[in-house]
């Protein structure tokens, strides 16, 4: 079955989940939050007292553990041991360790295969890091969220919670494997000055001129 994937990537706090989430439900397609699952994973290494800088025991833990991906009324789920954490996916500790976590190759191949999962009977949104240039490189729906660092760390803020984003970016753009880039053919969209409708909007434009919306 062909399915359509739309990809958006971008920087911490960039705006891009509340985007991906509003344009999947104007869209009709599912929501897939990949962060989300390098969150879940990287509570169960912590919770299961393994030290996140030893990449061996957390691969370890991790291809002894279930894995699954699921959604929820068309939005992602991910539970390990029976376990969904969702309500621990913005922990301090957390945000902490994930691109710790996230920077393990093996880790990111583990995910990779299931988000690969999500899209194979479904039309999915999927936001992440990597979404465009190495999970579905394929898929013709490319877009890259940015904002200002100073617009980021406001919105973190406003959000309520403690998050070093500008530590969390270094390590996601600088490590080996799937850093985040911006994919070649994505369309990048400042979203400093704009509103979550306004980014949501200019998405539709393009899907439009793309033939993938028709209206
Ligand atoms: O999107 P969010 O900020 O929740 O992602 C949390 C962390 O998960 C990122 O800082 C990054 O280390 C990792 N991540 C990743 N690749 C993705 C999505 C998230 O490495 N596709």
């Amino acid at each position: 079955m062909t399915t359509r994937i739309v990809a958006i990537d971008g920087p911490a706090a960039s705006g891009k989940s509340s985007v991906a989430r509003e344009l999947a439900r104007q869209i009709g397609f599912d929501y897939v939050n990949s962060g989300a699952m390098y969150r879940a994973v990287t509570w169960h290494v912590l919770q299961r007292g393994i030290n996140p800088a030893d990449s061996n025991a957390v691969v370890r833990l991790l291809e002894e553990s279930r894995i699954d991906c699921d959604l929820v009324q068309g939005d992602s789920r991910i539970s390990i041991d029976g376990v969904d954490p969702a309500e621990h996916l913005r922990d301090d500790r957390v945000n902490e360790e994930v691109s710790r976590i996230s920077s393990i190759p093996r880790v990111r191949e583990i995910l990779v295969t299931e988000m690969r999962g999500y899209a194979k009977d479904r039309d999915i949104v999927m936001e992440g890091r990597d979404i465009g240039s190495v999970v579905f490189p394929e898929t013709p729906y490319k877009f890259y969220i940015d904002a200002s660092p100073e617009v980021r760390l406001r919105r973190r803020i406003a959000q309520g919670h403690r998050d070093q984003i500008a530590a969390r970016d270094r390590v996601d753009s600088s490590r080996r494997a799937s850093p985040l880039i911006i994919a070649e053919d994505a369309l990048v969209i400042d979203s400093s000055n704009l509103t979550i409708e306004g980014v949501v909007g200019e998405i539709i434009g393009r899907l439009k001129m793309k033939g993938m919306i028709i209206s």
